[in-house]
């Protein structure tokens, strides 16, 4: 035998074994799976990828397997898609008690109620349906121009809302076609892990693929860093404060970003008190004031300031005295001398992330009733909970004297995050003043944060909005590449 034909039989031999070792991999995979020897991933799929169900210690091993179930995702077609869409829908929806007492039992902040109603209205998450084809015809033809998938794209989920953030995710990127890798918060991975296996499970078992959405189990920096350099990786999204963001944005790859924010309030003379004291008290008692787009300082008119406290303490508000004040933000804030003698920067104390009124209650040495929602206090526009985005169920109530001045103070507050911002007021000209001013990519007029979100307003939901790349409220979109279908000088019938 020639070396010749030797080199040949022998690169026969490892192709067919190669391709013998896929398919083996593959073969109690129902009709839609597919995979191995084809699955995109150059050789590096291997048998380990069966049974983890998206759950993987390694990230490298997770971007491999996702990249498998992104090619699988292609031969499932829009059907496939829209059945992932349904089940992680209705699974979020009938585990919302479960999982929602699991996400406070592991991150213990937050409020189980809303927990809970977050992963019910998922269902106002867009999926498959949002993806609709733009078409032009004329004297040359027609044109069509579809929103097609980028691959995989690697995620980072915030502790404030881990299963919502993860599960909505799926929900977008999936339908757009891609497949997903996770590297969630620390503190909230194990809830992320068990409701992502849930997931694949059931997905699995209806269309065949495993790993459309995979996580890493105990992310790390590394993990992170992993994910970012992963060839298969060709998108990011990212939702979390400014490290992430920072973080994403070096990486040399594109990257979506919901960032953080710092909602500023303003209340005029025109506004209905009542009517904005309960938004206020609802937006910002949502969650323990989790969200971010949660209202998180008040500017009210000097001349209604008093009204609007008035209505907030018949609404569950508990006002606090400037005592009281400064012992919660002794307790709430770590103050650390500036550089260079510079002013002293605070930073929030994560044990009151997120905690119940009570816990700030007691640190604030005062006594309030049961149901109370909120706490809140007047303070001057520099106070450190004004300044920082503190995530906790107290606000600050700042008085000013114009509209003018309201709006260039909430300007300062919100840091040109461009995220939220609020106005309670009925004098369009003040809207629009606001509007144009702060230029946040929700503002929300005459109702609680979350109409801004779909509850209670008009739009749709997601939980990662994308501040400082532009991208707004996530939706299957935002996961596509526009691809061009030309026909020349055909098909114009008419
Ligand atoms: P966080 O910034 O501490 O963590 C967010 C995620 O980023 C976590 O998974 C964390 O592990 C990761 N992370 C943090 N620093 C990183 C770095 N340098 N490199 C790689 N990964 C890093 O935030 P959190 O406390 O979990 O969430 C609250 C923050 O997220 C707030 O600032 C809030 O406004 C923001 N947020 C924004 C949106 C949005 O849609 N824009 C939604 C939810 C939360």
């Amino acid at each position: 035998m020639s070396s010749v034909n030797e080199m040949l039989i022998r690169e026969i031999v490892s192709e067919v074994l190669g391709r013998l070792g896929a398919a083996g991999a593959v073969s109690s995979v129902p009709a839609a799976g597919g995979g191995g020897a084809q699955c995109g991933c150059g050789g590096k799929a291997g048998t380990g990828f069966r049974g983890k169900f998206g759950v993987f210690q390694d990230a490298t091993e997770a971007c491999n397997a996702a990249q498998e179930a992104f090619v699988q995702l292609q031969k499932s077609g829009i059907a496939g898609r829209r059945r992932i869409e349904e089940i992680v829908k209705e699974l979020a929806e009938t585990n919302a008690e479960e999982w929602g007492r699991v996400e406070l039992e592991e991150t213990k902040i937050g409020r189980l109620d809303h927990k809970i109603e977050k992963l019910k209205i998922l269902k106002l998450v867009p999926g498959v349906d949002w993806l609709r084809p733009d078409a032009r015809s004329g004297d040359h033809g027609i044109m069509l121009e579809e929103y097609t998938p980028f691959g995989v794209v690697g995620a980072v989920t915030p502790s404030t809302h881990s299963i919502p953030t993860m599960s909505g995710n799926i929900v977008n990127i999936v339908a757009a076609g891609n497949s997903v890798v996770f590297n969630p918060h620390p503190s909230a991975a194990k809830c992320a892990a068990m409701a992502l296996r849930r997931y694949n499970e059931a997905i699995y078992r209806e269309i065949g693929i495993e790993n459309v959405a995979c996580i890493v189990e105990q992310p790390t920096m590394d993990s992170f860093k992993a994910i970012c350099s992963h060839d298969a990786i060709r998108l990011l999204l990212v939702t979390g404060g400014p490290g992430v963001v920072k973080a994403a944005m070096q990486t040399g790859k594109r990257a979506i970003c919901a960032g953080p924010g710092n909602p500023p309030v303003l209340v005029d003379d025109t506004a209905c008190m009542q009517r904005a004291a309960r938004a206020i008290i609802q937006g910002a008692a949502y969650d323990n004031n989790l969200l971010c787009i949660g209202e998180k300082e008040v500017f009210a008119l000097d001349t209604i300031a008093e009204k609007l406290m008035v209505e907030m303490e018949k609404n569950g508000g508990v006002r606090l005295s400037a005592g009281q004040l400064e012992a919660l933000t002794k307790a709430a804030f770590t103050f650390k001398e500036g550089q260079g003698g510079g002013c002293a920067h605070a930073s929030v104390n994560r044990d009151f992330i997120g905690k119940d009124p009570i816990v700030l209650a007691r640190a604030a040495g005062v006594t309030i009733p049961a149901g109370t929602q909120l706490l809140f206090a007047e303070t001057e526009a520099d106070h450190a909970f004004v300044v920082e985005e503190q995530m906790m169920p107290f606000v600050p109530v700042v008085r000013v004297r114009s509209v003018e001045e309201g709006v260039a103070r909430a300007v300062e507050a919100e840091h040109g995050y461009k995220h939220t911002s609020i106005i309670h007021s009925h004098d369009v000209e003040a809207m629009t003043a606001m509007g144009r001013a702060l230029d946040t990519t929700l503002f929300i007029k005459n109702g609680p944060s979350m109409a801004g979100l779909g509850l209670g307003g008009e739009g749709y939901l997601s939980f990662s909005i994308a501040t400082p790349t532009g991208e707004g409220v996530s939706n299957p979109r935002t996961f596509t590449r526009v691809r061009r279908c030309v026909m020349v000088d055909n098909l114009r019938i008419y």
